[in-house]
């Protein structure tokens, strides 16, 4: 062999951390389809974007062709306090399943968010500083969105409105309160503070909310405040490419013990997590250096990938936002419950939704009680409380990593960990309890809401 045994965790040192952020779109040859303005149905123009963006971030949004942007110093400091998360090579899993497969995971966990979106909350905020603006608005749904944002506008000293869908800001008050202690204002969502929430209410009295109706209620407030913006935490080109940073650390520390992944997991909820993990890989396959399977996993309940349709849609249910060419399930497509609540967006990422479209990517759905009985078997032989969205991404590897104990093969699998769960345990309580349900939605159903597809020629 070459190298020492592989060390339990690979870190990479702060010279070694990357100093750009990675645009897979750079690379791709079918180019994400552009977001069109929901009036003229014309591709929406940078000054359109800016009303509602950050300049920097909507010139992030549009660039297809600039394969690498300089991470600004102050953001990589904040990095510092947080990153590189740690590679960890997955011994203990592997012991436990008596495969020969090497499991590999990216723990994004380690921060107070616990998760990866606080590598793009930082950017974002950072960008609306830089624009002189007063603050920022967003919606959340779980939480960890709102929490990472909160984080990052405190550190700059930006105001941070957040609308939570209502039903989390009645279950989940310690999520609300880690968000107030960062300074943010949490409002429940839908709110009569804005006029898409007042219509809302009116038409469905009694409802606890949607991200899709959080969203539009944010958006509003952003375009009616002066010196405020919107930020989105995933779907968007420019989250994925902040997200480019876990993949870059991820492959940096494989370097460095000549591991080259065979397959690569991650959940897929809007895509940022995945796309952060495999920008540098797909980059390779794209440009046919390499070839690697990467596998997309998704809650049954909520399959866009698997059961949706490649077209172009609303990305909010109050119809204010751009439109997105991707896999959706249809904007007013509501979810049965489920715990993982960052997996339970209606749509995917455009460059994943082209990425996958054009075969590079594979995608499968798990249902829940199968994700928890994975999420508790990780956490019992490697120690981390895992979120049940991550867990999805531990189900498909612990699936793979049974195939090569069938046939003897020693595959790499690399999978990202994407955040601690100990905000969910009601979740935990209720597969414990073996009073948890799943829920598959019928073709009819997923039919009835890709009706209201909106038409594009
Ligand atoms: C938000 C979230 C996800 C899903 O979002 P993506 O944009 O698809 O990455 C996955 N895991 C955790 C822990 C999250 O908070």
């Amino acid at each position: 062999m070459k190298h020492e045994p592989i060390p339990y965790k690979i870190y990479l040192n702060e010279n070694e951390m990357p100093k750009a952020w990675y645009n897979l779109r750079a690379d791709m040859k079918n180019k994400p389809a552009p977001l069109l303005n929901p009036g003229t149905m014309q591709p929406m123009t940078a000054e359109e974007l800016s009303g509602v963006f950050c300049e920097e971030l909507v010139r992030q949004e549009l660039d297809d062709s600039t394969p690498f942007f300089d991470i600004p110093e102050e953001i990589r400091d904040f990095y510092k306090m947080y990153r590189p998360s740690p590679l960890v090579r997955a011994y203990c899993l592997e012991e436990k399943l008596q495969t020969p497969a090497k499991i590999y995971y990216k723990f994004e966990g380690n921060n107070t968010s616990g998760s990866h979106k606080l590598n793009s909350a930082i950017a974002q905020a950072y960008y609306a500083k830089q624009q002189g603006l007063k603050g920022v608005t967003t919606e959340t749904g779980a939480g960890q969105w709102g929490t990472a944002l909160s984080m990052a506008c405190s550190y700059f000293g930006l105001d941070c409105k957040v609308y939570m869908v209502k039903c989390s800001y009645e279950q989940k008050p310690f999520r609300r309160e880690v968000m107030r202690t960062y300074g943010a204002s949490v409002t429940p969502s839908p709110s009569m503070e804005t006029e898409v929430g007042r219509r809302i209410l009116a038409e469905h009295p009694g409802t606890t909310g949607s991200l899709g109706c959080a969203i539009s209620e944010a958006v509003e407030m952003a375009v009616g405040s002066e010196g405020y913006r919107y930020v989105l935490g995933s779907v968007l080109n420019q989250v994925l490419l902040h997200q480019s940073i876990i993949g870059l650390e991820t492959k940096a520390a494989l370097d460095k013990y000549d591991v080259v992944p065979d397959i690569i997991i991650g959940c897929a909820g809007g895509g940022s997590n995945l796309g952060g993990l495999i920008a540098p890989f797909m980059g390779e396959k794209l440009r046919g250096e390499k070839d690697y399977r990467i596998i997309a996993v998704e809650p049954s309940s909520c399959p866009s990938f698997t059961r949706g349709k490649y077209a172009y849609d609303f990305c909010d249910t109050g119809m204010v936002c751009p439109l997105a060419k991707m896999y959706t399930l249809g904007s007013s497509y509501i979810p049965a419950p489920n715990h993982a609540g960052g997996l339970r967006y209606h749509g995917m990422s455009s460059t994943l939704s082209q990425l996958y479209d054009d075969g590079l990517i594979e995608a499968r759905s798990y249902v829940q009680t199968d994700v928890f009985a994975a999420a508790e078997q990780f956490a019992r032989v490697e120690g981390i409380l895992p979120a049940p969205e991550s867990s999805h991404a531990i189900r498909a590897a612990i699936d793979e990593a049974m195939k090569c104990k069938e046939t003897g093969e020693e595959k790499n699998i690399v999978f990202g960990l994407t955040g601690t769960g100990y905000f969910d345990m009601y979740a935990y309580e209720s597969f414990h309890d073996g009073k948890m349900q799943n829920y598959i939605p019928t073709d009819a159903e997923i039919q009835e809401s890709l009706k209201k597809l909106p038409k594009v020629d």
